[in-house]
């Protein structure tokens, strides 16, 4: 028995010697065996959100360490760094990654986006009225998604009689449709516009002619177009006629012309004469003026010059229209004519037979340069006062004038129409200084004679006859 309970005892002590050597290598092993990091996340590797949400982290965790027995390990999880890559409209992964004691892990969840959101469609001119006789054509439309942007382009329009459907789907395979109601009807009015001047002027006793329009519909080809007017054309006065431009709908607008009915010749209605002068001539605008002048049927004075030798012959249209022909000079160079008395009467000469070329005519009436009482002399003095007193042994007679149109100083044809017409008020003869070579005399002209005319003022050519209205010689 004895012998049996030492035989156990050395078995136990050598069970016991085996366990604790175990045990203490287990533990070597565990405190200096290989280490490792395990990285695990909580929740799915691939998880979904909707778009436009944020990922909601579900969880993650590192530890450290024997890479074998997983047992006193250490937590590490808050040196993990996350990071996002791979980011697009539909997913992205997020990149849980560690660095300890020089070993790296790393480890990815695939986030997937999600879009339950329909895309939107936008119609242009929704309210827009298609023409009763046409066809719907397109006014156009926008669609926009949340993930995709513009995708106009993927819209399918399916057009019927009264409607229009739209129909679009994003790339997640949401859909949208909408209708837009193909309203027909006009509420646009026609547009009508006057060809020539919205104020014409006609003489007494003359036709109208009418000048024409033109008027369109934005649904109708053609618009019906009526005018009426109280056009008295053998009245003085103001008339109007008025254009009414209909459309198949209804739909009017209107224009106005205004008429004036003038008479060139009416000298009882105030008595009052104006004698309208052109200085320097012919020239470019001559022309132009001389027009002017047929279209009133009002007679001027012309005084001319050979300043501008191509329109020199236009003498012989201002003479045969029945304008009165009188000298300015020749040259228009005032150092030359008043130089001496000679020489006035040689260039004035020398233009009278010019005029006579054209006319066959001698004039016996002038007009000084710059006026009698010009200054542009005085280099000569006295010089104005021998040739006055020559000219009139001769038995010439020479016009200034009081009323100037002040078109030597302003090129605005508005402004020299109305000097004018402000001071002819002034007298009862008025001789009104001109010059057919300023280009704005071919518009002030016409104002000048259509407010004249009206007002009752009657134009006439100078003659012989006629005041002279002499300014005071001072040199
Ligand atoms: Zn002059």
């Amino acid at each position: 028995m004895r012998k049996n309970n030492k035989k156990y005892k050395k078995v136990t002590i050598l069970l016991l010697s085996i366990v604790f050597f175990v045990t203490i290598m287990f533990f070597v092993f565990l405190i200096f065996g290989e280490k490792d990091i395990v990285l695990t996340l909580s929740g799915k590797n691939m998880s979904y959100i909707n778009y436009g949400e944020n990922y909601k982290e579900e969880g993650y965790k590192a530890i450290y360490c024997n890479k074998y027995i997983k047992i006193f390990c250490k937590d590490i999880t808050q040196k993990v760094t996350i990071t996002e890559k791979n980011k697009t409209n539909i997913s992205y992964s997020k990149v849980y990654n560690i660095n300890f004691n020089g070993m790296n892990k790393t480890i990815e969840r695939k986030i997937l986006i999600v879009d339950k959101e329909s895309p939107e469609i936008e119609l242009v001119n929704s309210d827009l009225l298609t023409c009763p006789n046409k066809e719907y054509v397109e006014e156009g439309y926008n669609a926009t998604d949340n993930v995709d942007g513009n995708i106009t382009d993927k819209v399918i329009a399916t057009v019927e009689k009264d409607k229009v459907t739209y129909t679009v789907e994003d790339s997640s395979g949401n859909k949208k449709t909408i209708v837009r109601n193909v309203k027909y009807g006009d509420n646009e009015s026609p547009k009508i516009s006057l060809i020539g001047d919205e104020t014409i002027n006609i003489l007494l006793n003359n036709d109208y002619i009418e000048p024409g329009y033109n008027a369109t519909d934005n649904c109708d080809k053609t618009v019906v177009v009526t005018t009426n007017t109280n056009l008295n054309t053998n009245k003085v006065g103001d008339y109007t006629v008025n254009y009414e431009a209909t459309d198949s709908s209804g739909n009017k607008s209107i224009a106005k012309r205004n008429i004036r009915v003038i008479d060139s010749q009416n000298i009882e209605k105030n008595g009052k004469v104006v004698y309208i002068t052109f200085d320097d001539g012919p020239g470019p605008y001559t022309k132009d003026i001389l027009n002017i002048l047929d279209k009133y049927n009002v007679k001027v004075t012309f005084f001319v010059t050979n300043q501008f030798s191509n329109y020199v012959p236009l003498i012989k249209d201002e003479f045969e229209k029945g304008h009165t022909i009188a000298v300015h000079t020749a040259t228009h160079n005032f150092d030359k004519v008043y130089q001496s008395v000679d020489n006035y009467l040689e260039d004035f000469n020398s233009m009278n037979q010019i005029i006579y070329q054209y006319t066959g005519n001698y004039t016996k009436m002038f007009r000084f340069p710059g006026g009698s009482s010009n200054t542009a002399s005085k280099f000569n003095p006295g010089i104005v006062t021998r040739i006055a007193k020559k000219m009139t042994d001769l038995g010439y007679i020479y016009y200034d004038w009081n009323v100037d149109s002040m078109d030597t100083s302003t090129s605005n044809s508005k402004t020299i129409a109305n000097n004018v017409i402000n001071d002819i008020a002034k007298h009862d003869y008025s001789i009104v200084l001109m010059h057919d070579i300023k280009k704005a005399n071919i518009a002030s002209i016409d104002e000048i004679l259509s407010e004249g005319i009206l007002k009752g003022y009657t134009f006439l050519p100078l003659t012989e006859a006629s005041p002279t209205s002499h300014h005071r010689i001072n040199n």
